[in-house]
């Protein structure tokens, strides 16, 4: 039974695909990021190597998940900071309510983040009166569209130079010849009046330290760093699968989130916070929260075949690999989390009721598993996923009948050749715009059939 989700990922998929504007847009951004890529592939000595052990690592944590979780709150509270467990988005946004009434903040700086945008922190502030302010320059890109990220990685991607200067003269006025490094600049001016006002700074976690106690940060623009340095409060809103036994596991994943990320050897601003800051102490948080949330993370963590979905270090690469992606976009996906990764975890965070059609938007090419930093077997799972979907009869009634006719008629020639092309060509129109699309022609059958027309030569 199709649900209202898939019928408009159908829809938008079909449209986006056409999209040459989009098309053009993300080819652009896209062929930067392999650019870069590749060149950076070449500081590694051994990149496979480096795979084997981030995955070693990530696998070896997820084992023994709850013990370095605990090790991660004993050693943070006793650098002075609070972990709150959120078993729901609802949870989360609750403590942050909770903390932000009770300090009665008003204004928020936020930097990058898909866990905030997981639990909705924007529209949920809004609603008690809290101004939050997108401070990564994608990210408040998007936010001025009134649109959410297009990538977990780069959240305006899918915007030309034209488009951005397009919004900022919407909103500012500012003029539309403007240069790149002239938005950049407006953009910084105006986030520099919201950090110096902000009450409260949130951020994400790319990694969370269990043996130091701590989270670690990479962004390449110093917003976090600001957006942590100004207020009174830092809270950083962690998934609960971003755990990493030790400070030192950092010497491999800081480099090799930014190489798979964007290609960067590091990215410019890699920080470490382990908690507020201390008496003789000049800067920094007075008080400092990490939220651990799970959201859906332990019904992945119960099932052994996609635990393994919990090692993803964010780093978006097999969203430029995937041939699906690059010509949906990030939109059609109508999730927090896009392309294979989204489509690994989607259906298992937020329902398969919901989500389960994601799981047929893939060619099992598996370029996505070959560029994964963490090994992850993302066609394995995705085709996982087509198992479930079909034993929770979330596909269509009809399908299975239509499938199995066709395997019955293709599996022999004589059976295919049982009606003329004429007959083909008109099966072909009737499902052609279901199953072909409307903007593609069905490739005519030949009046009579390989077969036919050999055996008559002879
Ligand atoms: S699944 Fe792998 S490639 Fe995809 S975002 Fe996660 S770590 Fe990166």
């Amino acid at each position: 039974m199709s649900n209202p989700k898939e019928i408009q990922f159908k829809k938008d998929a079909a449209r986006v695909s056409f999209d040459e504007k989009h098309r053009k847009t993300i080819r652009f951004n896209m062929g930067k990021y392999y650019a870069a890529v590749a060149k950076g592939a070449a500081r590694y000595q051994d990149r496979e190597a480096a795979r084997d052990k981030a995955a070693a690592i990530k696998r070896h944590t997820l084992e023994h998940l709850s013990e370095y979780l605990q090790q991660f709150e004993k050693n943070f509270t006793r650098n002075g900071g609070t972990v709150l467990w959120a078993r729901t988005a609802d949870d989360a946004v609750a403590y942050i309510t909770q903390i932000f009434q009770e300090n009665n903040v008003k204004s928020v700086v936020k930097s990058k983040s898909m866990t905030t945008e997981e639990i909705e922190l924007n529209e949920n502030l809004k609603k008690i009166g809290v101004e939050s302010v997108e401070t990564d320059l994608g990210e408040y890109i998007v936010q001025l569209a009134g649109e959410k990220p297009y990538h977990i990685v780069t959240p305006a991607m899918h915007k030309s130079k034209a488009d951005v200067a397009q919004l900022f003269n919407k909103h500012f006025g500012f003029p539309l010849e403007s240069s790149a490094e002239e938005m950049t600049m407006l953009a910084r001016a105006k986030l520099r009046e919201k950090y110096m006002a902000a009450d409260a700074g949130i951020t994400g976690a790319n990694f969370v330290i269990a043996d130091k106690g701590a989270i670690a940060v990479t962004e390449n623009e110093g917003n976090a760093l600001m957006s942590t340095s100004f207020p009174k409060i830092q809270i950083a809103i962690a998934g609960i699968e971003k755990v990493i036994p030790s400070y030192k596991d950092l010497a491999l994943f800081w480099p090799h989130l930014a190489q798979n990320g964007t290609g960067q050897p590091i990215t410019a601003y890699s920080s470490v916070f382990s908690g507020p800051k201390k008496e003789n102490e000049s800067h920094g948080p007075e008080k400092m929260y990490v939220i651990l949330l799970d959201n859906g993370r332990t019904n992945i963590y119960k099932q052994d075949t996609f635990r393994v979905a919990l090692s993803c270090i964010r780093c978006g690469a097999c969203l430029n690999a995937c041939p699906i992606y690059k010509n949906i976009g990030g939109y059609t996906y109508n999730t927090t989390y896009q392309g294979p990764i989204g489509t690994v975890i989607s259906p298992h965070l937020r329902g398969f009721e919901s989500f389960a059609h994601l799981c047929t938007a893939c060619s099992l090419c598996a370029n996505c598993a070959s560029v994964c930093p963490v090994r992850m077997p993302l066609n394995d799972l995705i085709l996982e996923n087509r198992k479930l979907a079909v034993q929770g009869g979330y596909f269509h009634a009809m399908e299975k009948p239509l499938i199995d006719g066709f395997t019955f008629f293709t599996k022999k020639a004589s059976r295919t050749d049982c009606v003329g092309g004429d007959m083909k060509n008109l099966v072909a129109k009737c499902l052609g715009k279901n199953v072909w699309g409307s903007k593609r022609a069905f490739p005519k059958f030949a009046k009579k059939s390989f077969r036919k027309s050999f055996k008559n030569r002879l």
